[in-house]
Parts: C-alpha cells; sequence; structure tokens
C-alpha cells in the first residue's frame, strides 16, 4: 500500500470527511484491521480564503506548495488536494514537488463517462463554477458543462463559505440547492458535479432526480485505488 498525501483544512470539515472515506474504503477492500497509509497537512482555511477573495493565486499556490514539499518530506507517494477550488493552482504546487498528484476533476471526469454521461450542471465555488480551470479539465473529457445562472452562483457561493465550510447544515439552504439542481436538469444536465467538498454534506442522492458526483467521495474512492494499484 502507497502513502497518500493529503493537503487538507479547506474546509477542515471535508477533510474530516475525507478520512473517513480513505479509511472506509480501505477497509472495505482489505477487510480486518487495515487502514490508509496516510500523511495529512491540514492549512488554515482562512489564511487561504483571503488569497482567494484578494486574487493572490501565487501566494496561495506557494503556500499549497510548501505543504505539499512537506508532505513529499514525510514519504507521501502521491498527492490528494482536498478541494476543488484549490486544483487552480496545482502548477505551482506540482513544480514544487517530484510525486504526482491525482487531479479531482479527472477522477470525477472518469466516473461521469463511466455512466455514459455526456452533459453535467457544476455546483462549486464562484471560482470553480465561473472560472476556466475546472470546466475546461471536465471538457477535456469529451463531456458537457452547464453552470446555474448568476444568481444561483451567488447563493451556492454564499452557502459553500458562510455555511458548509462552518459546518451549518440548513435545511433552508438544501431547499434551495434542490431547486437550482432542476433548473440545471431543465437546462439538459444528466447529471450533477457537487464540484465543492462540503456540498455532499448537504445534498444527497435522493435530493435529485438525476445522478449526483460527489468529488470528495470520488476523490478519496480514486486515492484508495491509487494507493493499492501503485
Ligand atoms: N472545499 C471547497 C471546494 O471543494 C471550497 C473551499 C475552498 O475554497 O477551497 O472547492
Amino acid at each position: 500500500m502507497k502513502t497518500i498525501g493529503l493537503i487538507g483544512g479547506m474546509s477542515w470539515e471535508s477533510s474530516a470527511e475525507y478520512y473517513r472515506m480513505i479509511n472506509e474504503e480501505i477497509k472495505k477492500k482489505l477487510g480486518g484491521l487495515h487502514s490508509a497509509k496516510c500523511v495529512l497537512y491540514s492549512v488554515d482555511f482562512k489564511e487561504i480564503e483571503h488569497y482567494q477573495s484578494e486574487g493572490a493565486w501565487d501566494k496561495a499556490g506557494a503556500a499549497l506548495g510548501e505543504a505539499a514539499r512537506s508532505l513529499e518530506k514525510a514519504g507521501a507517494d502521491f498527492i490528494v488536494i482536498c478541494t476543488n477550488t484549490m486544483h487552480k493552482v496545482i502548477g505551482y504546487i506540482q513544480k514544487m514537488i517530484t510525486i504526482p498528484i491525482l487531479h479531482i476533476a479527472d477522477a470525477t471526469a472518469d466516473q461521469i463517462t463511466r455512466q455514459g454521461i455526456r452533459s453535467v450542471g457544476l455546483l462549486g465555488t464562484k471560482y470553480t463554477m465561473e472560472q476556466d480551470f475546472y470546466k475546461s479539465r471536465i471538457e477535456s473529457h469529451n463531456i458537457n458543462v452547464i453552470v446555474p445562472a448568476d444568481v444561483e452562483r451567488e447563493v451556492i457561493n454564499h452557502i459553500i463559505y458562510q455555511e458548509l465550510c462552518l459546518g451549518e447544515i440548513k435545511q433552508s439552504s438544501k431547499t434551495m440547492y434542490k431547486k437550482i439542481i432542476n433548473h440545471l436538469v431543465d437546462r439538459g444536465a444528466e447529471g450533477i458535479i457537487l464540484g465543492c467538498t462540503e456540498i455532499g454534506l448537504l445534498v444527497k442522492a435522493e435530493d435529485s432526480e438525476v445522478p449526483l458526483f460527489d468529488t470528495a467521495f470520488i476523490h478519496a474512492q480514486t486515492a484508495v485505488n491509487t494507493s493499492l494499484s501503485l
């Protein structure tokens, strides 16, 4: 079994889920007392969120690059960045290490393709929904990406930073997400990417008439497969 290097803390609410899901998946595959070999570098999300809102992506990239370098030194065989948004700076991070990074969008696109889906709705932070770094990565797998309307993107982003990353799960927010998912389905989405690692805490499979692709779960599962096959 290879060692997984997790860059977490963005937010810790979802990093805790990654840790749980990775260990559950190892237990499912290997049984008994088996658990995952992993190292976690958890950042202070306040600092990273400040860089995001200032547009200081180079500084965020340098901070996460340092985290990745520490993980490599600690024995990680590959890196998992436990957030969709910060894949924006994957280039900065990769430059500082010699081990590979398991891209969350590639892992998700593989799952979507396996289900024969060609058009998906994307929920995530405003950076993930509005900038090109994430959408284009999904589209490079021949999948069409539909993003919510302006006002809806605001709502989704607000709920992520003001509630989900703080561990608040509200029924009223779930209702709003469900409404937005329905609009995406009306516009042709055959599946929905939960493209923020906290959304799975709020929205579950039964909340949608089309398949949901929970990026945190898919990423954790792919990390386990990689750790067992490298
Ligand atoms: N965890 C979230 C994501 O998957 C948002 C937090 C962040 O900005 O990194 O994008």
